[in-house]
């Protein structure tokens, strides 16, 4: 057996989970042994020998193996993992992490990066990574879609995201939402306002607080029970969390922690009409679930802000918070909303249609897992926006799929062209360049060929033109004959 193949194997294999990639394998021989290059059949049938018996051998036996093979080759991957993901603070016991998507239809590519995050710390540290399901009412503009109960696990068990198979519903903790409303009240944090929200808006931008501010606790308590009990109609009544009026920020002040919504919720039906606001729920949900850390986006900051402040009131220590930059990928569109239009008018396919970046569609176009993980890796956790073309996450999936795909070829807009005097010939294409072993493409060809227009358009007068593996020919004034110069009769 080759030792350097099964040096770089064993590395790449390290690398990607016990799984090593033989293209990667090659280009590391190669540059180290570049005499190799002459024998090519034997490299690859070499490599394709020790990846598998490299691929069955458990990851732990893969490092044992390279630790006496080739030491610093683990040194690298050392370094390589923790430029990647900064170490959490305040680790003491076991880690535990949540990801709590809003069920507005499947998780697509630009909600990938929390969850690939989340996951990663979780697998580093060994820790519980927890599923909570945010579906709470919302609003007209932001509804639950039915399907999506179903359609997130199954984007994040085709993801490789190891969550907890006790999947946490909102819908399912109203009640403990409000009794800790209710104490909130009893404490004087809390109280129900009856105002215009226009209205309020001014008088909080000014510092101004309404005259609901100084009820007793005992009226707010009443209103409250009026609230449950459905003696108001949406809109009439919302219970307000007390901060301060002179809190720098205007949104801060007072902000809404329960609201009245007659819709039907597609889980809990009609139920409940007091429904909580995101951030009262989270702040009561990573509390009680125990949750270490939680890493989220940096749009989410004054949600962060809120949730200290209520755990403050109770006198809880909640979790970590680590905020991260968002993610904007050049030539996705991402809108949830219009993805559900067009699923529902029929104009997109399903949810899994390309156009709305799913993690679905993703595995329908056939990328795999892995190149959505790489992707999102390759910016690390920090809270710099990072704004990047998506060719950059088809690059990582070719390098995971390059040596595997056999290859075909798409003539675009194709146009036929006559060349004259080309000889009949069959013709024998590699499936994959570097594995002649895995057989080839079979043409009987003669005069006719199909070029895409642009190859056509771009065709000038009196010059040699290759259709590779094939043969040469000239274009000479609208006509294109056969270039007998270059031809090895096979
Ligand atoms: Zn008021």
């Amino acid at each position: 057996m080759n030792e350097l193949i099964y040096k770089h194997t064993l590395h790449n294999a390290i690398k990607y989970e016990g799984k090593a990639n033989p293209g990667a394998i090659i280009g590391k021989v190669l540059s180290e042994n570049p005499e190799l290059k002459k024998d090519m059949k034997y490299l690859s049938k070499e490599i394709s020998e020790i990846i598998k018996k490299v691929n069955s051998m458990k990851l732990k036996d893969q490092i044992e193996e390279l630790k006496k093979l080739a030491p610093e080759l683990l040194e690298e991957k050392k370094v390589v993992e923790e430029r990647r993901l900064p170490p959490l603070k305040n680790v003491k016991n076991q880690v535990i992490l949540r990801i709590a998507p809003y069920p507005s239809g499947p998780l697509h590519i630009g909600n990938a990066k929390q969850v690939v995050i989340n996951d990663e710390y979780a697998k580093i540290y060994k820790g519980k990574l927890i599923l909570v399901i945010d579906d709470t009412i919302g609003s007209e503009e932001k509804n639950i879609e039915p399907d999506a109960y179903r359609l997130i696990p199954e984007g994040l068990e085709w993801l490789n995201i190891n969550f907890d198979k006790n999947i946490v519903y909102k819908s399912d903790r109203l009640e403990i939402y409000y009794k800790h409303a209710e104490e909130l009240i009893k404490k004087g944090m809390a109280y129900t306002c009856k105002c215009l929200s226009e209205i309020l808006r001014e008088k909080r931008a000014k510092g101004i607080e309404c005259s609901c501010r100084k009820s007793e606790v005992s009226n707010v308590l009443s209103e409250w029970y009026g609230m449950l009990k459905g003696n108001y109609k949406e809109g009439q009544i919302a219970l307000r969390l007390k901060t301060s009026m002179n809190n720098p920020n205007p949104a801060f002040r007072d902000r809404v922690l329960f609201r009245i919504s007659e819709r039907t919720h597609p889980r809990v039906g009609n139920k409940y009409k007091v429904w909580p606001m995101l951030e009262f729920s989270w702040a009561v949900d990573d509390y009680l679930l125990k949750i270490t850390h939680v890493i989220r986006g940096k749009e989410l900051m004054i949600e962060s802000d809120m949730e200290k402040f209520i755990w403050d009131i109770f006198k809880w220590k909640g979790p970590e918070l680590i905020h991260t930059g968002l993610l904007t990928i050049e030539g996705v569109k991402l809108s949830k909303s219009k993805s559900k239009s067009e699923v529902k008018s029929g104009k997109y396919f399903g949810w899994d249609d390309p156009r709305t970046w799913s993690l679905q569609s993703l595995k329908r176009r056939g990328f795999k897992p892995e190149a959505v993980r790489n992707f999102i890796l390759s910016f690390g956790v920090n809270e710099h926006e990072s704004m990047v073309s998506v060719d950059k996450f088809y690059s990582e999936s070719r390098k995971l799929i390059e040596s595997e795909a056999n290859r075909y070829f798409l003539i675009e807009d194709p146009i036929e062209i006559e060349i004259k005097n080309s000889p009949e010939q069959e013709i024998e294409l590699k499936l994959h360049p570097d594995f002649p072993e895995r057989g080839f493409r079979k043409y009987d060809v003669s005069n006719k060929f199909y070029i895409s227009k642009k190859d056509f358009d771009n065709l000038k007068d009196n010059k040699i033109n290759r259709l590779m593996d094939c043969l040469n020919f000239v274009k000479k004034k609208n006509k294109f004959i056969f270039d007998s110069n270059n031809y090895m009769e096979k």
